[in-house]
């Protein structure tokens, strides 16, 4: 059976990729950078997803030999044009904190009123082969940012996000299989998926 690293750090992201990968390649084994030797992890300081997934996913089959998956993502907020995007994990500073960076967003846009407060995750996906093969895919999901944070799921910014597809909720506040079922990840990931195997025969 192929083993295919999932080079992320994040370990609530990394649960999440894991969930959604087994559940539609049952031929090869996930592994994550904590089952392989350490090695550099590069900067993530390209100006979208896709470079950044790319980054990292060529990193991993440099440093392991190992067909690797990664994905970069973030918030897109309409009000902000567009930010905090690729800077969403740092978007209030270092050390990285989701609690600030939802304090500080709930702040930018406290005068900005309900029908202005759209925004968008967008989850690119690269998946990098030994061979030089490369794919990248994306997801997205539509919704808005709220004026307080409500749940205790997910991670990041699903505290003051609610979903087009689940109005009136958190992404926060949905069971693991519903906001994998509408999230930008969950949709990127099942795009990839018949590729991973596709391409692993
Ligand atoms: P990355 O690790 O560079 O991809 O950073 C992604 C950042 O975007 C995270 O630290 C979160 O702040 C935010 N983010 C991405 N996906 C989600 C999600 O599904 N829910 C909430 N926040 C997310």
């Amino acid at each position: 059976m192929p083993d295919v690293l999932v080079a992320s750090r994040n370990p609530k992201k990394l649960e999440e990729m894991r969930r959604i990968l087994v559940d539609h390649l049952d031929a090869v084994r996930v592994v994550g950078l904590d089952d392989v030797a350490p090695f550099d992890e590069p900067v993530e300081d390209q100006p979208t997803f896709e470079g950044n997934a790319l980054l990292k996913a060529r990193a991993g089959v440099a440093a392991t030999g190992l067909p690797t998956i990664a994905d970069d993502s973030g918030l897109c907020v309409d009000a902000l044009n567009g930010m905090p995007g690729v800077l969403s994990a740092r978007w209030s500073g270092r050390p990285k904190s989701d609690e600030r960076n939802n304090q500080l967003l709930l702040d930018q846009l406290l005068d900005v009123p309900d029908d202005r407060r759209t925004a968008h995750f967008v989850c690119a996906v690269a998946l990098v082969l030994p061979d030089g093969t490369e794919r990248v895919v994306e997801g997205r999901m539509d919704g808005r940012v709220v004026r307080e944070v409500r749940g205790s799921g997910g991670f990041g910014y699903d505290v003051v996000f609610e979903a087009d597809d689940r109005p009136g909720v958190t992404t926060a506040e949905l069971s693991v299989a519903d906001k994998d079922a509408i999230s930008h990840r969950g949709k990127a990931l099942r795009q990839v998926a018949p590729i991973v195997a596709d391409l692993l025969g």
